[in-house]
């Protein structure tokens, strides 16, 4: 039973990691945005993915969403899943499905691209399989987690995923979607100075200079922000098998 609630429900300080508080750099270019790294980012992902699956009754009752947690918790102990360096590109993506057209372990359909050995994307470390012989594949590579590791995932429960408040704003998982583009545009908006500054250079030699001027980087188009945004959570999502949502 527990005496004293010493969490402050929702916690969230500007300028630090929204998953584990630590001073961001004070940087336009520094991804992912409210979060140290991508390994925090992915943290906070699960911790609401774990949270609104156990609350809307698909962790009691689908087995595979328990083996989701399993492998995301297992990823996240591992040091993180590299889900940008993973990513498949839509071209590659058709070929691996057109020269291998069904999975390859069973014949069954081919449901997902998995990456033979390591991130590379490169088609000759591909090949499609179907869900149950990815999962079979994903689970044999799990190793038992330490008690130390098996304390922190107990711990990470009790302190964010049992309480109905969530400790975190970044646990939120009904709010924290919308909440973080406004928290993103704000800190974008501090940090914005070296930007513009940048901007007004380019533009004064692209006056003196035209030919010279080198083209403003991606990093500088905030659309170009967003997408990127997009393709951040995708790191669970379309070619693999870790969320069923
Ligand atoms: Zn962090
Ligand atoms: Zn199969």
């Amino acid at each position: 039973m527990i005496l004293t609630q010493v969490t402050v429900a929702r916690r969230f300080e500007p300028d630090r990691c929204a998953n584990c508080f630590e001073p961001l750099p004070a940087s336009y270019e520094h991804r992912p945005w409210l979060f140290c790294s991508v390994l925090c980012r992915e943290t906070a992902n699960t911790v609401r993915y774990w949270r609104k699956t156990s609350r809307n009754g698909q962790f009691e009752a689908d087995p595979e969403v328990r083996q989701a947690i399993g492998i995301r918790l297992a990823h996240m102990l591992a040091g993180g899943y590299n889900a940008d360096t993973r990513r498949i590109p839509v071209d590659v993506r058709a070929l691996v499905i057109e020269r291998d057209r069904a999975c390859v372990k069973c014949g069954g359909p081919g449901e997902e691209i998995d990456h033979i050995n390591g991130d590379s994307s490169d088609p000759g470390n591909l090949q499609l399989l179907c869900k149950n012989c990815h999962h079979a594949k994903t689970a044999e590579h799990l190793v038992p987690a330490s008690d130390e590791q098996s304390d922190r995932i107990f711990a990470m429960l009790v302190e964010r995923v049992i309480p109905d408040i969530p400790a975190q704003l970044c646990d939120d998982e009904l709010a924290w979607q919308a909440i973080e583009r406004q928290l993103r545009s704000e800190r974008l908006a501090r940090v914005r100075p070296a930007k513009a500054r940048r901007k007004d250079e380019l533009n004064s030699m692209e006056m003196l200079h035209p030919r010279m001027a080198p083209s403003p980087s991606a990093d500088f188009d905030e659309d170009d922000d967003d997408d990127r945004d997009e393709h951040y959570y995708a790191g669970f999502g379309e070619n693999s098998h870790y969320v069923k949502e």
